[in-house]
C-alpha cells in the first residue's frame, strides 16, 4: 500500500519531527503493508500551530461557504470510495462489501448531512431582549480508533469543520491509511490550509501530547474507557471541553410477545458486523426464561452462515485477538456454556475469531459486564420484564440496546426506562441523523446530527 512518509500539516505533507515508525499490518495475513511517521510532540505543537493561524478566517467563513466545501469533501469521499475500501480491507481486514457500503459508505453520507446542516443551523438566536450566538469553540483535537477508521474521523471532523472550528486528527496507529486518505481528501476538496491536519503516531506519545496542548479548546476522544478517563482528567485539569466516546455492553431485550426468531437473527448481524468490533453492538441478548431453550437453538443456527474469512473479518491486531480469547475463556471457567465458536482458531493464519454463543449467563459474570469487542454474544435468562429492565441497566456503560415487542407501544415503555444514549425498537434502522453517545461510563456528549454539530460549539449572549 502506498502511504505518505510525513505528516499533513497546514495544506501539505511536511516531514514528521522524529525519524520513529509505525508497521501497518493486515491482520487477515499478518503481513507488513505499509510504514508511516510516528509522530512526537513537536509535530503536535506544529499542527496544533497551523490550526490556530488557520481559525479566525474560517471560523469567520460564512456558514454557505463552509457547506460548500463540505460538499465538496462529501464528492471527493464518494469518488475514492472503492480506494478507501481496498484500504480499509487492508489495514483493518474488514470484508470487502461491508468496507465499501458501511466503512466508506457512511462517511460519505455524514459529510453530506454536514454540509446541509450547516447551511441552515441556527447559528444565532432569540431569547428576551437578548441575541445569543453560537460560535466554534475554536481548535479541536480529534483522538480515534481503528474500528470504523473513516467513520470515527468522520463523525468528529465533519460537524467540528461544520460549526467553524479547526482541527487535529490523531488517528489509530492500526489504521493510519485510512486517515492519510482522508488527509489527500480534504485538500483535493480545496479546504484551506491548517483547517485539518493530520499527525499519525501512538496514543501514549502523540495522542497525550495534543491532549495536553494548551492550543487546543476542545478534545474530542473515541475508544476505551480507560484511555477516555485520562483524557478527561487532562481537559478537565485544564478546564478545556472534552466529548467521551467510549465502550457500551448493550442489551438486546427480547419481550415474550416479540417475534422472537427476527429479534435473534437482526440481534446477531448487530452484534457479529465488523466481527463484533463495534461499541454500540448488541452483545448481550435478554430472553424470558420460557423462550431461552429455544433463543439459544435459533442462534446457534442462525449463526451459521458468519463464516470466519468470508462474512467475519479478522479482529484488527494480535492484541485484540489475545483479549478476545481471554474473555471466552473467563466466560467458560466462570461457568457459562459455550453453544457455538469457543476460543480455538478457525484458520491458519489472521487474527480471527469463530462467532462464539455463550448460553447460562447470569448477569455478574465477567462475559456480562466488561466489552468485549470480538464476534462474542451472551444470552441471559430473565423472570419478568422488571428482571429484564434490572439486568439491561445493570453495568457501568449505557450506549445504545434494542427492545423488541409485538406492540410498539410496549416496546417504547421498556425503551423509555432504559439507560441508554440510543435504542432501537423492533429493529429500528440506523439513521445518520440520530445523537449517538452514552450514558454512564459510555461517555460524555453526542455525535452526528444537529446534536452532534453543537458539540462545537460556545455560546454568546448579547442584551440590548
Ligand atoms: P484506545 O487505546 O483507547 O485507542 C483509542 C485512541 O486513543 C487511539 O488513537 C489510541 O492511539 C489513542 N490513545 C491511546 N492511549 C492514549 C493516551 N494515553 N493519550 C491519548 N490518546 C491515546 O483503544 P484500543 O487500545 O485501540 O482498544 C482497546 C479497547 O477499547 C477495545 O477492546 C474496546 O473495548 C475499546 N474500544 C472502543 C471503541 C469505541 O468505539 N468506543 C473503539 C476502539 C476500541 P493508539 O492507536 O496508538 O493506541
Ligand atoms: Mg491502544
Amino acid at each position: 500500500m502506498k502511504a505518505h512518509d510525513g505528516m499533513y500539516i497546514g495544506g501539505a505533507w511536511r516531514p514528521a519531527a522524529g525519524a520513529g515508525t509505525i508497521a501497518v499490518v493486515n491482520p487477515a495475513n499478518e503481513q507488513v503493508i505499509a510504514h508511516v511517521p510516528a509522530g512526537t510532540a513537536e509535530d503536535v505543537d506544529a499542527a496544533v500551530r497551523a490550526a490556530r493561524a488557520a481559525f479566525p478566517a474560517w471560523a469567520a467563513t460564512p456558514p454557505a461557504e463552509r457547506a460548500a466545501r463540505l460538499a465538496a469533501l462529501r464528492d471527493v469521499l464518494a469518488a475514492r470510495q472503492d480506494e478507501i475500501a481496498e484500504t480499509i480491507t487492508e489495514e483493518l481486514g474488514a470484508p470487502e462489501q461491508f468496507a465499501r457500503q458501511v466503512q466508506a459508505g457512511l462517511p460519505v453520507l455524514v459529510t453530506g448531512s454536514y454540509a446541509e446542516l450547516v447551511a441552515s443551523y441556527p447559528f444565532e438566536e432569540k431569547l428576551g431582549n437578548s441575541t445569543v450566538l453560537l460560535e466554534p469553540v475554536g481548535v479541536v483535537g480529534a483522538i480515534t480508533p481503528w474500528n470504523y477508521p473513516l467513520h470515527q474521523i468522520v463523525a468528529k471532523v465533519a460537524p467540528a469543520l461544520a460549526a467553524g472550528c479547526t482541527v487535529v486528527l490523531k488517528p489509530a496507529e492500526d489504521t493510519p491509511l485510512t486517515a492519510q486518505l482522508f488527509a489527500e481528501a480534504v485538500d483535493e476538496a480545496g479546504l484551506p490550509a491548517g483547517v485539518f491536519n493530520l499527525v499519525t503516531g501512538l496514543g501514549p506519545v502523540a495522542g497525550q501530547a495534543l491532549a495536553e496542548h494548551e492550543g487546543v479548546d476542545l478534545v474530542s476522544f473515541t475508544g476505551s474507557t480507560a484511555v477516555g478517563r485520562r483524557i478527561g482528567a487532562i481537559a478537565g485539569a485544564a478546564v478545556k471541553r472534552v466529548a467521551l466516546e467510549l465502550g457500551g455492553k448493550s442489551a438486546n431485550v427480547i419481550l415474550p410477545s416479540a417475534d422472537l426468531a427476527k429479534a435473534v437473527e437482526v440481534g446477531l448481524a448487530n452484534a457479529l458486523s465488523n466481527s463484533g468490533q463495534r461499541c454500540s453492538a448488541l452483545t448481550r441478548v435478554l430472553v424470558h426464561r420460557d423462550q431461552y431453550d429455544e433463543a439459544v437453538a435459533h442462534a446457534a443456527r442462525a449463526v451459521a452462515k458468519y463464516t470466519p474469512g468470508g462474512r467475519i473479518g479478522p479482529l484488527v491486531n494480535a492484541k485484540q485477538l489475545e483479549r478476545v480469547r481471554g474473555y471466552i475463556a473467563k466466560g467458560v471457567e466462570e461457568g457459562a456454556r459455550i453453544v457455538v465458536g469457543g476460543a480455538e482458531a478457525p484458520l491458519d493464519q489472521g487474527y480471527y475469531v469463530s462467532p462464539t454463543i455463550f448460553a447460562d449467563v447470569t448477569p455478574e459474570m465477567t462475559i456480562a459486564q466488561e466489552e468485549i469487542f470480538g464476534p462474542v454474544v451472551v444470552f441471559l435468562r430473565y423472570e419478568d420484564e422488571d428482571d429484564a429492565l434490572r439486568i439491561a441497566n445493570a453495568t457501568v456503560y449505557g450506549l445504545a440496546g434494542a427492545v423488541w415487542a409485538g406492540d410498539e407501544a410496549e416496546a417504547v415503555a421498556f425503551a423509555r426506562r432504559m439507560e441508554a444514549g440510543q435504542v432501537d425498537i423492533n429493529g429500528g434502522r440506523f439513521n445518520p441523523l440520530a445523537p449517538f453517545g452514552g450514558y454512564k461510563q459510555s461517555g460524555v456528549g453526542r455525535e452526528l446530527g444537529p446534536h452532534g454539530l453543537a458539540e462545537f460549539l460556545q455560546t454568546k449572549a448579547l442584551q440590548f
